[in-house]
């Protein structure tokens, strides 16, 4: 079967449902859904599943607040299973962690650290580095990234391995920063890069 629609279980009505952080990629939790369940989260904009163990509708959220802001629902090859992006208000797993798979589904990679540069300037905490560099403004946030850079150049002339990944993550996290008190995102930046591709 290669049709787009949705096959709810003919014995219990239901559908699984990967739910995956809508700027991360990173797989968030997963629910099951009936019609009834997929209907109001596209009415609501609201991720709300069928509980198992409840045995009734759940809204992810209802009672921590911590809602899956729905961005958008792909379904799978055969039609048996949900993708659903969504933006988390807070930590997804009922134990306060952001996933539920979080010893397993641990990664860092650079729209890792872009969220959490967006996140810092957005909400600025007493003592960060990155919160502090925003409160500094544009100017000097692209200073710094310029003397990473000669910072950078000079390592590149030796041969001392650490210093050389050191002075290029300060190049790349300063970078980042500046990206952000700018406004733009690194999708911006790839946007522009997938233009020249091929050119
Ligand atoms: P919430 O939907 O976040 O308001 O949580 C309500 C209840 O649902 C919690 O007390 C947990 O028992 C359960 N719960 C919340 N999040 C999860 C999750 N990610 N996986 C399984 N159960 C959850
Ligand atoms: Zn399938
Ligand atoms: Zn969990
Ligand atoms: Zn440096």
């Amino acid at each position: 079967m290669n049709e787009r629609t949705i096959h709810f279980s003919k014995t219990d009505g239901l559908v699984p449902c990967v739910i995956q952080d809508a700027k991360t990629l990173r797989v968030l939790m997963l629910g099951y859904m009936n019609e009834e369940a997929y209907t109001k989260t596209l009415a609501e904009k609201k991720v709300t599943f069928f509980s198992r163990s409840k045995q009734r509708l759940w809204t992810k959220g209802e009672t921590s607040g911590n809602f899956l802001h729905l961005v958008e629902i792909a379904i799978d090859c055969d039609g048996d299973t949900l993708l659903i992006k969504a933006n988390p208000q807070g930590p997804v797993c009922h134990t306060g962690a952001d996933t539920c798979f979080n010893e397993t589904n641990e990664r860092w990679d650079l729209a890792t650290l872009e969220a959490v540069i967006q996140d810092r300037k957005a909400n600025p905490t007493a003592g960060s580095y990155t919160a502090s560099l925003f409160d500094k403004g544009i100017n000097k946030v692209a200073q710094k990234v310029g003397e990473e850079a000669v910072e950078l150049v000079i390592e590149a002339k030796d041969n001392n391995t650490e210093l050389f990944l050191g002075e290029a993550s300060d190049l790349m996290f300063h970078y980042l920063v500046l990206l952000t008190a700018k406004g733009h995102s690194l999708n911006d930046v790839l946007d522009v890069l997938k233009k020249r591709h091929g050119k």
